[in-house]
């Protein structure tokens, strides 16, 4: 039978990129998947038909990852419509390069919101509901590791915050068998990180092991091994997919 039958998952930012991957991926193994999305109702609709497409319910949420309020309605919103949360997956995230020298303040106050505080925010509102074998997966960054150029200084805190986050909430969500991982993925093929740029060369002759840009697939294959039975004994970790980025 599927892993993820008769589980109800959430996956935050899932219209596009590596979301959308991780919503297709968590159907196919037989989950009811909720995904939220900013700006692009047409690529949430895309993927719920993708998704919807496996034999599962899904639906799209418009909630702003700035906004707690937003963020804890699409929780609330998903456990209404699909009978409860099992899976949260905290994918939304957004990246604004800059030098310090002319940083502003509001694209830092941003980030954070997007990246780290609804993250903690989802997190509050879902274990409210989730029973023993819940879980939930962060997408971070392997930029927490390591940040090879300037102008990331922003972002790779901003993931760095969540390593800190899961190993933290590991021990509150332990005794209730919760477990709370990260997923560092390496430059992959998005929106955010196009691999035909010319940033992208420089990525794969001069920093990764691997010369190439892994795929949103690869991504979602180590998320649904994390949201799956047999991941039952990892907690608190933080999970690197990297092509050898930090190697
Ligand atoms: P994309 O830019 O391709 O997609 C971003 C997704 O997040 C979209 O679904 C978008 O929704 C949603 N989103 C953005 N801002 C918000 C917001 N404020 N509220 C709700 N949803 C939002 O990004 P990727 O797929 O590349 O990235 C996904 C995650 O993976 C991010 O956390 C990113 O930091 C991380 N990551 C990406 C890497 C890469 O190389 N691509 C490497 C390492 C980590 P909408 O369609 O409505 O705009």
């Amino acid at each position: 039978s599927l892993t993820l039958q008769n589980k109800c998952a959430l996956v935050t930012g899932g219209s596009r990129g590596i979301g959308a991957a991780i919503v297709k991926r968590l159907a196919r193994e037989g989950a009811a998947v909720a995904l939220t999305y900013v700006s692009n109702p047409g690529r949430a609709d895309e993927t719920v038909k993708a998704a919807q497409a496996f034999g599962v319910r899904a639906l799209a949420i418009e909630a702003d990852s700035a906004d707690a309020k937003a963020v804890v309605a699409a929780v609330e919103r998903t456990v209404g419509e699909l009978g409860g949360i099992d899976i949260l997956v905290n994918s939304a995230g957004i990246g604004v390069m800059g030098s310090i020298y002319s940083y502003r303040l509001e694209d830092f106050d941003h980030m954070l919101a997007v990246n780290v505080r609804a993250v903690f925010v989802a997190t509050q509102a879902a274990v409210q509901h989730m029973k023993t074998s819940g879980r939930i997966i962060n997408i971070g960054s392997c930029n927490a590791d390591r940040m090879p150029f300037a102008g990331g200084a922003v972002y790779a805190m901003s993931k760095a915050a969540l390593v800190g986050l899961v190993k933290g909430l590991a021990r509150d969500l332990g005794p209730l068998g919760i477990t709370i991982n990260n997923v560092q993925p390496g430059p992959i093929d998005t929106d955010m990180n196009p691999a035909d740029s010319d940033f992208a060369e420089v990525l794969r002759t001069q920093v990764m092991a691997l010369r190439r840009y892994g795929s949103v697939d690869e991504v979602a294959a180590m998320v649904a091994y994390l949201a799956g039975p047999e991941a039952g004994f990892v907690t608190g970790a933080s999970l690197m997919i990297d092509g050898g980025f930090t190697a």
